[in-house]
């Protein structure tokens, strides 16, 4: 059996005609930019998120933008962040002028270092963006302290975390401003890309909602430059669709974490994930492989891998045979992310150094993301334990056998 790390087919059986019938309504009524639909699903999403206000956007990346041009964050000014990321955390603070500052995760969370972040701070600091990566919320009580006693603003990357809440508030509630993205593979996916900012202050989401339609705060008047950036009528027509259902998909995702969990424990040579907290949203489930030093001794057949070596990362040799292993037997792996976004080629004038950043990039080397999405059978979580226990099992072994000679 093939276990995919993401698939829609089961969704699309179960919503395809109301999904249909939802784009088709759209789709005839002519009415393809702005319109009820989309004002429908703001509502909603607002409510989801326990925020007034909730403006569509075109990805999750414009959301970033936007709630950053929204605040007043441009040229000259830091915003503090991880580099442990997707790239487009980053590439939307570099977007508006500002300077990404990158801090190093938490080995144990894979979440923002909350202390770094703190001794980060300049006086050149206007904001925080903490990341909610695979799902997990970051503290953002702590967060939001942090910011009050140095007066500054937060944007919340909730990209991968829909659903997800803190101290039982979602994200996206806490700080100025939420980003969301509604990519296919995320925990909410529309058809194709799209994203929304949530907010408290009325006058920061009209600033958003104009900025996202060329700085025009009515027909042709244009008050700032902004961007065409809309969340599209047939996009919000299918988001309507799938927002009811975004709790009882949590749900689901939660179980497949708790059982990956309790019968991957002993499995012994990768480590698993925290359960973090009781909000998790589990958009991926990510393993660590480390590297066996100073040689891959586990596994003869372990080859040093090429990013290691171009990006000054560490050796990820262990983990691209694990990933290749469970290939072979039809379970899809996928890293997130292999090359930190501070040792990218495109930011090298930043000056972050191999070494830099040593959490982020050792995780670079050994995360691993299992296949975790609602509709996974249970068969198919039985064949990515059995085959995971069953290769750290040879794994091990092999250890052995190369310390015993
Ligand atoms: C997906 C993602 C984004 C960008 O969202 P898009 O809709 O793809 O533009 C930003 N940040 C993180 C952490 C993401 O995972």
């Amino acid at each position: 059996m093939q276990v995919p790390p993401f698939s829609l087919t089961e969704q699309l059986d179960a919503l395809g005609e109301q999904l249909d019938a939802a784009v088709l309504q759209v789709l005839r009524s002519g009415q393809y930019i702005g319109g009820g639909v989309i004002a429908a699903f703001e509502q909603a999403f607002a409510k989801t998120v326990g925020t007034p206000y909730a403006v569509g956007c075109n990805s999750g990346t414009d959301a970033l933008i936007l709630a950053l041009r929204g605040l007043g964050i441009g040229p000259g000014d830091e915003v503090i962040t991880c580099s442990f990321s997707f790239f487009a955390t980053a590439e939307a603070i570099s977007a508006v002028g500002a300077t990404p500052v990158f801090v190093d995760v938490e080995e144990s969370s894979y979440l923002i270092n909350l202390d770094q972040l703190e001794a980060a701070i300049t006086p050149a600091t206007k904001a925080l963006m903490p990341v909610h990566l695979f799902g997990r919320p970051v503290d953002m009580e702590r967060v939001c302290a942090i910011a009050q006693r140095h007066q500054l603003k937060v944007v919340e990357d909730c990209a991968q975390a829909s659903g997800a809440s803190w101290a039982g508030r979602p994200v996206g509630s806490w700080g100025d401003v939420g980003c969301f993205s509604f990519f296919p593979t995320k925990n909410l996916g529309g058809a194709g890309d799209g994203g929304a900012v949530t907010c408290r202050d009325e006058a920061l989401a009209q600033r958003m909602r104009e900025l996202a339609v060329h700085g025009m705060p009515r027909r042709y008047l244009h008050t700032e430059l902004g961007y065409n950036s809309r969340l599209d009528a047939i996009q919000a027509a299918v988001l309507n669709v799938k927002l009811p259902h975004l709790e009882r998909w949590i749900t689901l995702r939660r179980s497949i974490a708790h059982r990956y969990r309790s019968q991957l424990e002993a499995a012994g040579s990768i480590s698993l994930p925290e359960a973090g907290p009781e909000g998790h949203s589990w958009n991926q489930f990510v393993v660590r492989v480390p590297a066996c030093s100073p040689t891959p001794a586990c596994n003869q057949s372990c080859t040093p891998s090429a990013d290691s070596a171009s990006f000054g990362l560490p050796e990820a040799c262990c983990r691209d045979w694990l990933k290749q292993q469970l290939q072979e037997a039809g379970v899809t792996t996928i890293i997130y992310y292999p090359i930190p976004i501070h040792r990218q080629p495109a930011y090298a004038h930043l000056g972050y150094g191999p070494g830099s950043l040593p959490v982020t990039e050792r995780l670079c080397s050994e995360v691993l993301s299992l296949p975790i999405f609602p509709e996974l059978s249970s068969l198919q979580q039985q064949q990515v334990i059995d085959t995971l226990q069953a290769l750290c099992q040879q794994r091990s072994g092999s250890a052995a056998a190369a310390v015993a000679a």
